[in-house]
């Protein structure tokens, strides 16, 4: 397996192995089906299996990527959690308390939402989507959103600003996920727009193996207004990426947002961990 992209080794295996067998059973299901599919076979040949624990997903489910366990496995948070970076506050809660995952980041931007913790069957969900372009998942992460009883408050007056990739990235990639899921959480907010309203200028090395300062200076200039985009600076703006990892990239995107003289930006991601 090759070095992770920026920002990413929160989704990444928790101990991948330098050579690892391809054919792990879901993903050979997951390559029958598709094989299948295209050849216009029902899915009684290849029944859809949960892209989590591998068991097979029950017919009638419109979720068909996630059986029931993992889907209640998935843990969402809700308040009280850090408002910066959303982690959950578990046990007693004080006023002014830190938290160790984002103790050391001065926030350019106002409060921070995660939907659930990445620990669990969340991570094979977004693995699949942003490293296989495993768009069969969108439903189960759509379905996420839905539960989440807190969003649609957040979501209320949000422009979504989905966190742009540099375009070789994007070209390479065939996609943005900030961006397919900036389109579930504005389906889940009843309609909220979608504004692409950065761009990545520089095509960053990868964040991986650098600590906070250095991912800091990395990500220096990364971010920028893109050109010919109009937008109302007195609208809340509310920035959108996969996971909360650092949030250095995050905070980055909030610091242009809030020079082109935003007052209001707020920040929600699917997965912390
Ligand atoms: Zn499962
Ligand atoms: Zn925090």
């Amino acid at each position: 397996m090759g070095t992770l992209p920026a920002g990413d080794e929160a989704i990444a295996p928790a101990n991948p192995s330098p050579r690892p067998w391809p054919f792990r059973p879901v993903r050979l299901a997951e390559l029958a089906r598709k094989a299948g599919r295209l050849a216009g076979w029902p899915d009684l040949l290849f029944p859809p299996a949960c892209e989590s624990c591998g068991e097979l997903v029950e017919e009638n489910t419109n979720l068909r990527t996630l059986c029931p366990d993992c889907r209640q496995r998935i843990h969402l948070v809700c308040r009280p959690h850090c408002p910066t970076c959303g982690y959950p506050f578990f046990g007693e809660v004080e006023e002014g308390r830190l938290c160790p995952h984002c103790v050391e980041l001065s926030p350019r931007f106002g409060e921070g939402k995660t939907l659930a913790l990445l620990h669990g069957p969340l991570r094979p969900l977004l693995l699949a989507l942003k490293y296989r372009a495993g768009f069969h998942v969108l439903g189960a992460l759509e379905d996420l959103a839905r539960r989440h009883p807190e969003l649609p408050d957040f979501l209320a007056g949000a422009i979504l600003v989905p966190v742009p990739l540099h375009a070789r990235k994007e070209r390479e990639r065939g996609f943005n996920q900030a961006v397919l899921l900036a389109g579930i959480v504005s389906r889940v907010g009843g309609g909220r727009p979608v504004l692409p309203l950065l761009e990545r200028t520089r095509d960053t090395p990868t964040q991986t193996r650098l600590d906070r300062r250095q991912r800091q200076r990395n990500l220096k200039n990364a971010f920028a207004i893109r050109k010919g985009v109009r937008f109302d600076p007195t609208l809340r703006h509310v920035l959108v990426d996969d996971v909360f990892t650092t949030g250095s990239t995050l905070n980055a995107c909030a610091t242009v947002l809030r020079r082109a003289g935003l007052k209001h930006v707020d920040v929600l991601t699917f997965g912390h961990g």
